[in-house]
């Protein structure tokens, strides 16, 4: 797999491996183009690094950038799309200016039903590693129990 530079994984504080920032990223500068293999829905996808690019379109990411952790406070987003070849891919832009050294997060809004507890520690943290659309719902099914 290609090296991508200014960016590296090392231990993380939020959750097991992270990536941090090698140097300054400015608001909206494109981190890294990433790597990865495309997956269609009915195949045997391979999740836990995947993107959900479109319905039924998935980009297992394998490079560093598989390792960023997901933020409810991120400083960076992902763009993602499919070229007319079919191929998935994924860009990922940093939200604001990024330090040096500062890990590099993303939020990865998964579906309500794939959501997963957050100990991402922001001060706004949703305790659900969820896309905030389907926070409402959700919250709403467990109070009305
Ligand atoms: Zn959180």
């Amino acid at each position: 797999m290609p090296r991508v530079t200014g960016i590296r994984v090392v231990r993380s504080p939020i959750h097991g491996y992270g990536v941090v920032a090698l140097r300054d990223f400015a608001d909206g500068e494109a981190i890294a183009e990433v790597d990865g293999v495309t997956w269609r829905e009915g195949e045997n996808v391979d999740d836990r690094y995947s993107l959900r690019i479109e319905d039924g379109v998935y980009f297992d990411m394998v490079d560093q950038t598989r390792f960023i952790n997901h933020s409810c406070a991120p400083n960076t987003w992902v763009e993602v799309g499919v070229t007319d070849e079919g191929q998935a891919w994924a860009t990922v832009i940093a939200l604001r200016p990024i330090a040096a050294g500062e890990e590099l997060s993303y939020d990865y809004a998964f579906p309500a039903n794939l959501a997963e507890p957050c100990r991402c520690g922001a001060a706004n943290c949703r305790g659900l590693i969820i896309d905030e659309d389907h926070l409402v719902p959700v919250a709403g099914g467990s109070a009305s129990r």
